[in-house]
C-alpha cells in the first residue's frame, strides 16, 4: 500500500495514500470531533466540526474530506479551530429545539455530548427559529424536524445504504428541512418503514412511533391474558440498554424480566422461526419438484416484503407466502393456544418485542387479522423495551436466570439463527435437507452463508441435486440480486433478503450507537456472532425436532401447507407502485 508522511499536532504520522486527515488522526489516537460524518455512508464535510488548520491553507480545512499528503502538517487544536467549532455548534444550537430531558435521546445524543466536550455553556446567538414540521403518521417512524440539525446521514442512509430514497433536503437556506418529496409523510411515500434512519440519527429528530403506553394499559386491565413474544436478535442486544457489551446474550434475563412487568406468559418468536421454516421448508421442496416459481424469496423481512411490493412488483410470484415469524406466532396464538388453555381469544392481547420498525407496520396489515382478531396486537422496539423496565425500575443485571413459558417458549437454535443475516437460509437447509433426504446432515453449520458480505451466494448438494442459493441484507445489496434475477442473469433457486444491513441484529429498532462506536465496531458482525452462539448452545438445532412445533402439527394445523397453515400461516401480497 502507497504511504505518505505528515505531521499532525506535531506528531510524524504515516498514513495509506488515499487516507483523509480524519482517518490519519484517529489511527494516530487524535480525536477530531465529528457530527455528519458516518463512515462509509456520509462523508461530505456539511457540519464544519471537524475543522483543522493545514499550513499553506488559506481557510480552515474540513478533516473528514481531506485527502493527506506527503509532508503535510495539521493542527487540529488551535484557537482558530477551536473558536470555529465553538461558533458552529453554537449557530447549530441557536436554531435547536433544545428540550433535552424529555428528548428519546437524552444521554444517548451526539450534540449534547459534543456540546459537553466543546465546553459549550451558553447560546450566544438567539433569535428565530426556522419552522418545524412534526410526522407521527407512520405507524413505525416519527420525524421531529425542530431537534434536526441538517447532517443528512438520514438521507445518505435511505438513498445509499437502502435505495429507497424518499427523504431529502426541501427548500434552501434556513428553509432547509429533511423530508419526503412536497413535505408529505412518511406514510405517504415507498418508505419502507426499515428505521435504518433513526439509527443514522445523532439526535433525537428521528424515532420510532412510541406504543409503550398500550402495553402499560393492558397489563393494568385485569380482564386481559396478556402474552408476550420475544425476537431472536432482541437477545443480544437488550443487554446493551443495560450497559452491557455489545452483542452480550442475556436470553435467559429477557423472561424474568417481561414477567416482572406484568405479562402472563411469556414465549419465543424462535419456535415460530421453527414453525416458519416447516412451511417455508416445504413451501421450496414443493416448488422445487413440482416445477412452482422459482427463485424463492423469504418473506420474514416486513422491510422487505413492502419494498418488493413498490419497486419489484414482477417478483411478487416469487415471495414466499409464508408470513413471518411474529405473525405466524400471533395467528396460532389467538387459535391453537387460546383454544387448548380455554382462553376467550377476544380476551388475549398479543405483544410482541422486535428488533424492528417494520413490524409495527407489518401487525397491522389487513393480512394480519386471519384468526378473527388483530394476529398481533402491539409491536415495541428493543428500545421501548427497555425504557419500560427502566420505568419499571427492572435492572435487567439483577435478575436470576429464568425459562420461557410452555408450549410456545420451545425453540431450536435454527429458530435463534434467523436474527443474523444468512440465518433463515441456514436454517431452512438444515430441514430442507433432512426432510427431503431423509438422511442426518454430517455438518449442519452452513458457513458460506454466514457474515457481513452484502451478497452470500452457494450452491449446496442436496443428494445429487444442486441447489443455487443467494442471500442480501440491506436493501442497496438486495437490488444487486433482485436486477439479476429479473433479467434472466441468474439461475438461482432459493433467495434470502433481509431489509436491514446485518440482517435483524442491525435492525431500526435496535439500541443506537454513535458514530463513533460505528467507526471502532462492526456491531452488526458482533451481535451476529453472538446470535451464532446461541444456536451452538442449544440442544437442538434444526427446527423439524422441535417438540412443540411437532405436537402443534399434530393436535391442530395437520402438516405443513395443510388447509389449516394455509388460512392462519400464509399471505399474499399487494403491488403499490412508486407514488
Ligand atoms: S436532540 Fe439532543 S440536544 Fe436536542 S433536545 Fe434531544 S437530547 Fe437535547
Ligand atoms: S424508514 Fe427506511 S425507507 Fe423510511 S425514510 Fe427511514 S431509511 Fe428511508
Ligand atoms: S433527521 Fe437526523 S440524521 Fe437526518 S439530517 Fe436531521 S439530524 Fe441528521
Amino acid at each position: 500500500m502507497d504511504m505518505v508522511t505528515l505531521t499532525i499536532d506535531g506528531i510524524k504520522v504515516e498514513a495509506p495514500k488515499n487516507a483523509t486527515v480524519l482517518e490519519a488522526a484517529r489511527k494516530a489516537g487524535i480525536k477530531i470531533p465529528t457530527l455528519c460524518f458516518l463512515k462509509g455512508v456520509n462523508e461530505i464535510g456539511a457540519c464544519r466540526m471537524c475543522v483543522v488548520e493545514v499550513k499553506g491553507a488559506k481557510s480552515l480545512q474540513t478533516a473528514c474530506v481531506l485527502p493527506v499528503s506527503e509532508g503535510m502538517e495539521v493542527v487540529t487544536n488551535s484557537p482558530a479551530v477551536r473558536e470555529s467549532r465553538k461558533v458552529t455548534l453554537e449557530l447549530l444550537l441557536s436554531d435547536h429545539n433544545l428540550e433535552c430531558p424529555t428528548c428519546i435521546r437524552n444521554l444517548n445524543c451526539e450534540l449534547q455530548k459534543l456540546s459537553e466536550e466543546l465546553g459549550i455553556k451558553s447560546i450566544r446567538y438567539p433569535g428565530v427559529k426556522s419552522k418545524a414540521q412534526y410526522d407521527d403518521f407512520s405507524p413505525s417512524i416519527v420525524r421531529d424536524t425542530s431537534k434536526c440539525i441538517l447532517c443528512r446521514r438520514c438521507v445518505s442512509t435511505c438513498h445509499k445504504v437502502q435505495t429507497v430514497g424518499v427523504i431529502s433536503p426541501n427548500y434552501r437556506g434556513f428553509e432547509t428541512v429533511i423530508a419526503p418529496v412536497f413535505d408529505m409523510s412518511l406514510n405517504e411515500v415507498p418508505c419502507v418503514n426499515c428505521g435504518q434512519c433513526i439509527l443514522a440519527c445523532p439526535v433525537g429528530a428521528l424515532k420510532e412511533k412510541d406504543d409503550t403506553h398500550k402495553v402499560w394499559q393492558a397489563l393494568a386491565d385485569p380482564e386481559k391474558h396478556v402474552v408476550v413474544q420475544i425476537a431472536p436478535a432482541v437477545r443480544v442486544s437488550l443487554g446493551e440498554e443495560f450497559g452491557g457489551k455489545r452483542g452480550g446474550i442475556v436470553t435467559k434475563k429477557i423472561p424474568a424480566a417481561l414477567r416482572r412487568l406484568g405479562f402472563d406468559k411469556v414465549f419465543d418468536t424462535d419456535f415460530s422461526a421453527d414453525l416458519t421454516i416447516m412451511e417455508e421448508g416445504s413451501e421450496f421442496l414443493e416448488r422445487l419438484q413440482n416445477g412452482g416459481k422459482l427463485p424463492l424469496i423469504t418473506s420474514c423481512s416486513p422491510g422487505w416484503i413492502k419494498f418488493c411490493e413498490h419497486n419489484y412488483p414482477e417478483l411478487l410470484d416469487n415471495l414466499s407466502t409464508c408470513k413471518s415469524p411474529q405473525q405466524m406466532f400471533g395467528a396460532v396464538l389467538k387459535t391453537y393456544y387460546a383454544e387448548k388453555m380455554g382462553i376467550d381469544p377476544a380476551k388475549i392481547f398479543s405483544v410482541s418485542i422486535m428488533p424492528c420498525t417494520a413490524k409495527k407496520y407489518e401487525c397491522q396489515r389487513p393480512e394480519m387479522f386471519s384468526s378473527g382478531y388483530q394476529d398481533v396486537d402491539v409491536v415495541l422496539t428493543t428500545r421501548e423495551l427497555a425504557r419500560m423496565l427502566k420505568e419499571a425500575g427492572i435492572d435487567l443485571n439483577k435478575l436470576p436466570d429464568e425459562e420461557f413459558d410452555e408450549p410456545l417458549g420451545i425453540s431450536t437454535g435454527a429458530g435463534a439463527i434467523f436474527g443474523a443475516t444468512g440465518g433463515v437460509m441456514e436454517a431452512a437447509l438444515r430441514t430442507v435437507y433432512e426432510i427431503d433426504t431423509n438422511k442426518e446432515l454430517e455438518n449442519i453449520e452452513f458457513t458460506d452463508v454466514r457474515g457481513v458480505e452484502g451478497v452470500k451466494e452457494a450452491t449446496i448438494d442436496i443428494d445429487g441435486t444442486k441447489v443455487n442459493v443467494a442471500v442480501a441484507h440491506g436493501l442497496g445489496n438486495a437490488r444487486k440480486i433482485l436486477d439479476k434475477v429479473k433479467n434472466g442473469e441468474a439461475n438461482y433457486h432459493f433467495i434470502e433478503i433481509m431489509c436491514c444491513p446485518g440482517g435483524c441484529v442491525g435492525g431500526g429498532g435496535q439500541p443506537i450507537l454513535s458514530a463513533d462506536e460505528r467507526w471502532e465496531m462492526d456491531y452488526r458482525e458482533v451481535r451476529g456472532e453472538s446470535i451464532y452462539e446461541v444456536d451452538r448452545k442449544m440442544k437442538l438445532r434444526k427446527s423439524h425436532e422441535n417438540p412443540a412445533v411437532q405436537t402443534l402439527y399434530k393436535e391442530f394445523l395437520g402438516k405443513p401447507l395443510g388447509e389449516k397453515s394455509h388460512k392462519l400461516l400464509h399471505t399474499h401480497y399487494t403491488e403499490r407502485g412508486l407514488y
